[in-house]
């Protein structure tokens, strides 16, 4: 039996088979829980709706920007399950023009409010509408981060500082929600190809320094971040709540690297 069995878990945030909730929902499954997954908008369900019939998992719509679908799909899951033990938010946006060169020039007032709003906000808006289905249970929310919160990183910019509101968000939900037993955490993520990741320039050149760098030297993967979650969401993680846990291959915790040094293996 799964770690995860008798659980059931919304998550927030599939596109395609190489998003981080997809891994996620992968590795949910794995452990026995049960899924509903949600698509943004009619353009994703043509995606989201095959890849969630592999898993035997609900589908509904959410777009995290609009507060009557927002109470429409918690009222589908009170429906349909009665109750809810894990939300999962993976989600992010940011104008495409606000993901490339110098942050001072390239972040308007309207790229900073909508990464804000889509990014952060959300969290504080979804957990609001899951934590009544979470009475009573030992609920679970995970969100998904990235190293911009706390470093500056190239092309990075306004999602950096949306990333740092996310990761307070994170402190001040579990800080509400610990006394009704319900867990709020974060997973800082190493950069994983994705869609959201295409829309920052310079990628690539992410990705190879830090398998460069990083003391595992290599990027993560989808399941590496899914089984993270996957523990994270689970009983087993019951006294942890209000962090934010690398899964980066160790890149956060480098200084300096010599991978020149590095003995043949
Ligand atoms: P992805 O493109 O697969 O997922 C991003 C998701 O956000 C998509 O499913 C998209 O539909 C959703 N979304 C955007 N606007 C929305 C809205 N208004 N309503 C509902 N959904 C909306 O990319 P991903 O990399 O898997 O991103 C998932 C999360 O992981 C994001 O928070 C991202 O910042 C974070 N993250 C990604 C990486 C990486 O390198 N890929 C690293 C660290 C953290």
């Amino acid at each position: 039996m799964g770690f995860l069995a008798g659980k059931r878990a919304l998550i927030v945030g599939v596109a395609t088979d190489r998003s981080l909730a997809w891994g996620i929902a992968q590795a949910m499954h794995r452990e026995g829980a049960r899924l509903a997954l949600s698509y943004a908008n009619d353009k994703f369900k043509e995606r989201v709706v095959p890849l969630a019939e592999t898993l035997g998992a609900l589908t509904l719509p959410l777009d995290v920007s609009n507060d009557a679908q927002i109470s429409a799909a918690f009222e589908l899951l009170r429906r349909e399950w009665g109750s809810l033990d894990i939300l999962v938010h993976a989600v992010a946006f940011a104008p495409r023009e606000a993901l490339t060169g110098s942050f001072l020039e390239n972040t308007s007032r309207e790229a900073f409010a909508m990464a804000h709003d889509i990014s952060s906000y959300s969290l504080t808006a979804l957990t609001r509408a899951a934590a009544p289905l979470m009475a009573g249970r030992a609920g679970a929310v995970l969100t998904l981060s990235y190293l911009g919160a706390v470093r500056t990183l190239p092309h990075y910019n306004v999602m950096g500082l949306a990333k740092a509101s996310l990761e307070a968000n994170v402190r001040f939900l579990a800080g509400d929600l610990g006394p009704r037993g319900i867990r709020v955490n974060a997973i800082s993520a190493g950069p994983v190809k994705t869609l959201a990741a295409a829309g920052i320039a310079g990628f690539r050149r992410m990705l190879s320094r830090v398998a460069e760098v990083a003391p595992l030297r290599r990027n993560v993967t989808l399941e590496d971040v899914g089984n993270a979650a996957a523990f994270l969401c689970s009983d087993l993680a019951a006294g942890i709540t209000g962090e934010i846990t690398y899964v980066d291959a160790g890149f956060n915790t480098v200084g300096m690297s010599f991978p020149e040094d590095d003995a043949p293996p």
